[in-house]
């Protein structure tokens, strides 16, 4: 099959989370067992790829924005949307501070010209899928205009936390039939839901797991869109996402210190890792934390338990960014014990390799989790991963039983330190 791949990030290009390690990793794994894949980008601050001599304006409301294509052609072929004012810019989504104000303009203006350049590349693919709210207008669009270059379209959900939700004033931006804005479409609450259109108009739709396929048809994980997913319970499908082993592995990850085939050489890792982190040489197990700063990732419930852990004797290893909140509160708490916890709040791909090859333990307390990477990172290099039942996390950590030496990891079901 001919697949399109349409996405606000895919590693190695753009990453904030683990949707570019799977938008990264499932077009090469399809590509792998011989269907082709095509893979359409916004061309974000410091990406390189080579102009096709491509360019074209398109609508948004009352304006006009020129778009320019850009390709990187290797085993998947990669097309880039490039706009200077909207996304040359630090961040993916926004800063620290908040998401940036004209995100809807944004990749109201990114799924737009990936249509426009299936029109003028004449490209035609069995499956267009899309990947989060950021291009799920991509769906409307072919409703509203239907076409012939594709049979079929997909839409997953990563995160159904995030919905792409604006204020209805910018509907005219959209271009769209005023009818889609509506209880059928993507109209929400008095106001634009972009994900609540993916849901609507795309042909099929999967999450990154089994069990949150079910858990987001129900009040407590639907965020408010749990009614529409039980009405198209039969075209959902929860599968759990999977790693690149090519990029995770620690027989040949150039990023670790030291490459091993055996746990019991993991050890000159955590050396290591403690050294770089100023970290006490203590023989103490150290527990890894790579994670965005978001409530979602029960970072409230780790802080509460925070001086229990390192009471218990434990060293811990923070890797994360995020909201600002957590910030100052991790601050706060690591101050008191530079000698058992590194706290490091910033996007680092080499150290986050560091902490899954060296950690003992690897913490994820995730209020929910749709899939989760880090466990699975965390189970490639021998880190037993320690987390909270829920989504994905439920699909692929198990129980250790001592009694068996069946299971992953260790589990806990309460919210609660
Ligand atoms: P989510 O997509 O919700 O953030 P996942 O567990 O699915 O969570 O994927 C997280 C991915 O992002 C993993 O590859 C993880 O290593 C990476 N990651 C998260 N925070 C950081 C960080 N501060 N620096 C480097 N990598 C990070």
């Amino acid at each position: 099959m001919d697949i399109c791949f349409i996405t606000p990030e895919a590693f190695p290009f753009a990453k904030t989370g683990g949707l570019a390690d799977v938008a990264g990793a499932l077009p090469k794994a399809l590509a792998e067992i011989g269907q082709k894949c095509t893979i359409f980008l916004p061309l974000y601050q410091g990406i390189k790829a080579r102009s096709i001599n491509l360019s074209f304006d398109l609508e948004l409301g009352a304006y006009r924005e020129t778009a320019q294509v850009y390709q990187v052609q290797n085993l998947i072929n990669t097309y880039f949307i490039r706009n200077d004012s909207l996304f040359n810019r630090k961040g993916l989504y926004g800063t620290e501070r908040g998401d940036y104000p004209d995100n809807l303009e944004r990749f109201t203006f990114f799924t737009k010209a990936t249509l426009e350049v299936m029109k003028r590349l004449a490209l035609k693919f069995d499956i267009i899928h899309l990947h989060d709210w950021q291009a799920a207008l991509v769906a409307a669009y072919l409703r509203a205009h239907p076409n012939n270059f594709y049979n079929k379209t997909v839409f997953t959900i990563h995160n159904l936390g995030y919905q792409g939700i604006f204020p209805k004033e910018k509907f005219r931006l959209l271009n769209l039939p005023q009818e889609y804005y509506s209880i059928n479409g993507i109209e929400y609450y008095d106001k634009i839901n972009l994900l609540k259109g993916g849901l609507i108009y795309s042909d099929f739709l999967t999450t990154v797991s089994p069990t949150y396929a079910q858990e987001i048809q129900t009040s407590e994980f639907g965020f408010g869109l749990d009614g529409i997913l039980k009405e198209r319970c039969n075209n959902l499908k929860g599968i759990l996402n999977g790693i690149d082993t090519g990029i995770w592995n620690p027989k040949n990850d150039k990023l670790i210190y030291y490459n091993y085939l055996q746990p019991r050489d993991k050890k000159i890792n955590k050396i290591q890792l403690k050294t770089e982190l100023k970290l006490d040489e203590s023989n103490k197990p150290l527990i890894g934390l790579v994670s965005r700063l978001a409530d979602q990732k029960g970072i409230d419930l780790f802080c509460d338990a925070f001086k229990t852990i390192i009471a218990q004797g434990f060293q811990i290893a923070i890797l994360g960014i995020g909201e600002e909140k957590y910030h100052k509160l991790l601050q706060a708490m690591a101050k008191h014990y530079p000698a058992d916890v590194s706290l490091n709040l910033r996007f680092d791909e080499q150290l986050a390799h560091r902490i899954y090859s060296g950690a003992d333990f690897f913490l994820m307390p995730s209020r929910y989790e749709p899939c989760g990477l880090g466990q699975m990172i965390a189970l490639t290099y021998a880190t037993v991963p320690v987390v909270r039942k829920t989504g994905g996390l439920a699909d692929s950590v198990f129980e250790f039983n001592p009694n068996t030496n069946e299971g992953n990891g260790f589990i806990f079901e309460e919210y609660k330190a």
